[in-house]
């Protein structure tokens, strides 16, 4: 199974999270798909990269992740800006013991 990169305004999801939410990337790497800033693992930060994923269903709040870990699964042999690339498989921790998904790549 072939994966894609993952850009500004891909779309995630938590496992327990009530909605889906948008990614940010505030600073280009100056690496573009399709004319889009392709984000990496270290792309990962609450209210910078990662917003709201509705409510949460374990403790009912809104669901901002802390996410104080990298991305799993980049691109190792692509650096972007360092860091390997971020690829529609990867997967980020989120603070209620949710998984974090990507759901589109937003190339499209
Ligand atoms: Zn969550």
């Amino acid at each position: 199974m072939e994966y894609s990169y993952v850009v500004r305004g891909a779309t995630a999801k938590c496992t327990q999270g009530t909605d889906p939410g948008v990614l940010n990337l505030p600073t280009c790497h100056g690496v573009y798909s399709r004319g889009k800033p392709v984000m990496n693992i270290a792309d990962h930060v609450s209210g910078q990269n990662i917003g709201c994923f509705g409510f949460c269903k374990l403790t009912g709040d809104v669901c901002v992740p802390q996410t104080p870990f990298k991305w799993s699964d980049g691109k190792e042999d692509v650096l972007i800006d360092n860091e390997p690339a971020l690829l529609s498989k990867s997967k980020l921790v989120c603070s209620a013991s949710g998984i974090i998904t990507i759901e589109t790549d937003g190339q499209d």
